[in-house]
């Protein structure tokens, strides 16, 4: 009986854990085993871009460690850990030299952040990608070296972590610097005016956008960093964090002859991949063609994630359960200009845009005026719940 056999999972991010939860729920004795490459720390992903605003230390953002989640869980719970390889005919994980049988798998092995240019060792303590708990706490740690001292951050990339980011270093103290390729903020979310608003309500408060600029080489100046722009001009900073998009960790599942694609590990609404008794959720999977926007919309975000969890916490228990996604909004946490947007699946035949000054509504449509997805800045994000129900669910 498939539903007694050990259950592994590989990772602790908000979906490794969230299904260890929903399944322990749902079934008290069943053995579970959780891998995770990094500490094993329980955390919301989420919170590490609003630390500042909400007065949040890396500390106070651990909700459990390693061996309070084992405990919580009843589960195993194998740290620093990194799965080496997938033996799915096996039914069996290389670790290193040690070989692990599993019953049912799952890979919730979240996504990494792109490195567009290479970065000399010395520059380590200096340019940081922030992507979990671990990244956090070393951003933080020299940071706070120097308390109340105003520190000159460089963002590349202005899309969700990059924004949000911004504003809370800004929120932090510290003069931010935002690079980016596209003309506008959050180029995926916003169309051309709300995107400009965003940028103008971030210059209002003192950050700096060099926007249609590439950053082509960092170099250590001894203090700090420079960064050579595209267009010649070169920017001074104390740090540089780089926020340039992430890609689904789909490695392990590849080197396993598992189907993937640039979108994440590929998986039916059940959550199944190519492979007989192994699964994936959260930013690593793309599920019934909805993953890593590539070209497409995102669902690398906490709804989508938690839907999948619910469904699958059902399957392996013995309650095959298809995963659905509703037209769930994302929230921007910028504060200096909020911000709420639904991208529509497809391009839209047009955007209505409405409003003035900041606050601005857009509604993505069809030829017949059928709403496909909006956005909305300052005050008008109030008319999100109106508008989420009339919009159709991402994954129907
Ligand atoms: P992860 O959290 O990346 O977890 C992956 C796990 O897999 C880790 O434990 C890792 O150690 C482990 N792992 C990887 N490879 C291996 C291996 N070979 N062996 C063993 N273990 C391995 N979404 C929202 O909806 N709203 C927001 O406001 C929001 N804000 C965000 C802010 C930031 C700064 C970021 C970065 C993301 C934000 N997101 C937001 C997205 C959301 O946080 C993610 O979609 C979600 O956390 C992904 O969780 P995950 O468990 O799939 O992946």
């Amino acid at each position: 009986d498939p539903s007694n056999a050990p259950l592994t999972i590989i990772g602790t991010g908000m979906a490794g854990v969230g299904l260890a939860r929903a399944v322990r729920r749902r079934d008290g004795e069943r053995p579970i085993t959780l891998i995770s490459a990094d500490s094993g720390d329980e955390y919301t992903k989420p919170l590490l871009s609003s630390a500042f605003a909400k007065r949040q230390t890396p500390q106070s953002l651990a909700m459990h460690d390693a061996v309070g989640l084992a405990a919580t869980l009843k589960a195993r719970v194998r740290t620093r850990m990194p799965v080496d390889a997938i033996d799915p005919v096996g039914h069996r994980l290389v670790i290193g030299a040690e070989t692990l049988p599993y019953g049912q798998l799952v890979l919730a092995t979240g996504a990494a952040p792109r490195q567009p240019f290479e970065v000399a060792s010395s520059l380590r303590d200096r340019v940081f990608q922030i992507n979990d708990l671990d990244d956090y706490r070393r951003l933080r740690g020299v940071l706070d070296r120097h308390p109340g001292q105003q520190a000159r951050i460089a963002i590349i990339g202005a899309g969700l972590v990059g924004c949000e980011f911004a504003n809370d270093l800004h929120a932090g103290g510290h003069r931010i610097a935002l690079v980016a390729p596209e003309p506008t903020p959050l180029p995926r979310l916003l169309p051309p005016p709300l995107g400009r608003a965003l940028g103008e309500a971030f210059a209002e408060a003192g950050i700096s956008g060099y926007f249609e600029r590439q950053v082509t080489a960092l170099h250590d100046d001894g203090d700090g960093v420079t960064l050579a722009l595209d267009d010649g001009e070169v920017l001074a900073a104390d740090l540089v964090l780089v926020a340039t998009g992430l890609r689904p960790r789909t490695g392990l599942a590849e080197a396993a002859g598992l189907a993937v694609s640039p979108a994440g590990i590929l998986t039916d609404r059940r959550l199944a991949t190519s492979a007989p008794d192994i699964f994936a959720l959260g930013d690593v999977a793309c599920v019934d063609g909805l993953g890593a926007p590539t070209g497409g919309v995102s669902a690398m975000y906490v709804q989508p994630l938690q839907a999948a969890v619910k469904a699958l916490a059902a399957t392996l228990t013995g309650a095959p359960t298809e995963a659905s996604y509703g037209a769930w909004p994302v929230v921007v946490k910028t504060p200096l200009l909020p911000v709420v947007a639904l991208p529509p699946r497809e391009p839209p035949h047009h955007w209505r845009i409405e409003g003035e000054a900041s606050d601005f509504s857009a509604l993505a449509e069809d030829q017949t005026g059928r709403l496909l997805g909006f956005a909305l800045t300052g005050r008008c994000v109030r008319r999100k719940v109106e508008l989420a129900r009339a919009a159709p669910p991402l994954l129907g």
